[in-house]
């Protein structure tokens, strides 16, 4: 049972979806800031989503096709090459790109073998570090940082912010990846979910990855209490025709967003 919200505190909190074989893994929506929490005394598991390298050459791979929607949506919001940060930077696809278009890249992994590997393929450098706990030494702050599909993973939001805040230059941007619970999958996911008509297919010791799932209005609520602003919201799925219906109404399953640091000092 969680008694508050981890993202405003709030005790006002509603079991919202039972996930699991036997459907005992609670997830509780936050009636103040709509934060998805996922009950964490019911066991997490990060394991499930280690990666193998993908060259960046093959740009036919799956991997490769939506590090390069993000690279182009990054390019598109950004008037000249400058320097980037890409946390949990996989197998270094987006850096590949950017440094192709003249940018200064630099990368951080949990994985002492992916960092090797990256350098030694593509020779991009690619600090070992768990960001959470990572203080810029050099105190030199970058133009965008990038975080895909790592938010969701973190229980702490406020803290993961605000180490992007500190690797970042005040008005840099960051580009943020992650699940919509607001889309019409989650919706589906959810009312299958509380009927049990999708657990069977976990084994009994499946535990998510996900601690935290946001929406639009959360995502925006998590910037306020950490000193960012959103420049641009928008949702999209892996499937091009339905991607351009997205567009039109921001319903897809995963959402990209780019925020600004606001200026420290005014
Ligand atoms: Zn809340």
């Amino acid at each position: 049972m969680l008694d508050n919200c981890r993202l405003c505190g709030s005790d006002d909190l509603i079991l919202w979806m039972r996930d699991g074989h036997n459907s005992d893994l609670d997830y509780y929506k936050c009636s103040n800031c709509t934060l998805w929490n996922y009950d964490l005394d019911c066991g997490v598991d990060q394991t499930q989503y280690t990666e193998i390298y993908v060259s960046p050459e093959d740009t036919e791979h799956h991997v490769n096709i939506s590090i390069r929607e993000s690279w182009d949506f990054i390019r598109r919001h950004t008037d000249e090459p400058g320097s980037i940060m890409d946390i949990g930077c996989g197998s270094a696809g987006l850096l590949y790109l950017a440094r192709k278009d003249g940018w200064q890249v630099r990368g951080m992994e949990l994985s002492e073998k992916a960092s090797k590997e990256i350098f030694e393929d593509q020779g991009i450098d690619v600090i070992v570090a768990n960001f959470l706990e990572y203080d810029n030494p050099d105190n030199n702050p970058y133009d965008v940082v990038v975080l895909r599909h790592v938010l969701e993973h973190l229980p702490d939001s406020i803290l993961a912010m605000t180490k992007i805040g500190s690797l970042i230059k005040d008005n840099g941007l960051a580009l943020l990846e992650f699940p919509n619970t607001r889309s019409l999958s989650y919706v589906v996911k959810r009312a299958l979910k509380n009927r049990g008509l999708r657990n069977k297919k976990y084994s009994t010791e499946w535990r998510p990855g996900h601690c935290n799932e946001f929406c639009r209005e959360s995502f925006e609520y998590l910037l306020k209490q950490t000193g960012f602003e959103l420049v641009v919201w928008h949702t999209y799925s892996s499937k091009p025709l339905a991607s351009a219906l997205y567009r039109v109404i921001p319903i897809a399953s995963k959402a990209r967003a780019l925020i600004r640091k606001k200026p420290t000092t005014v």
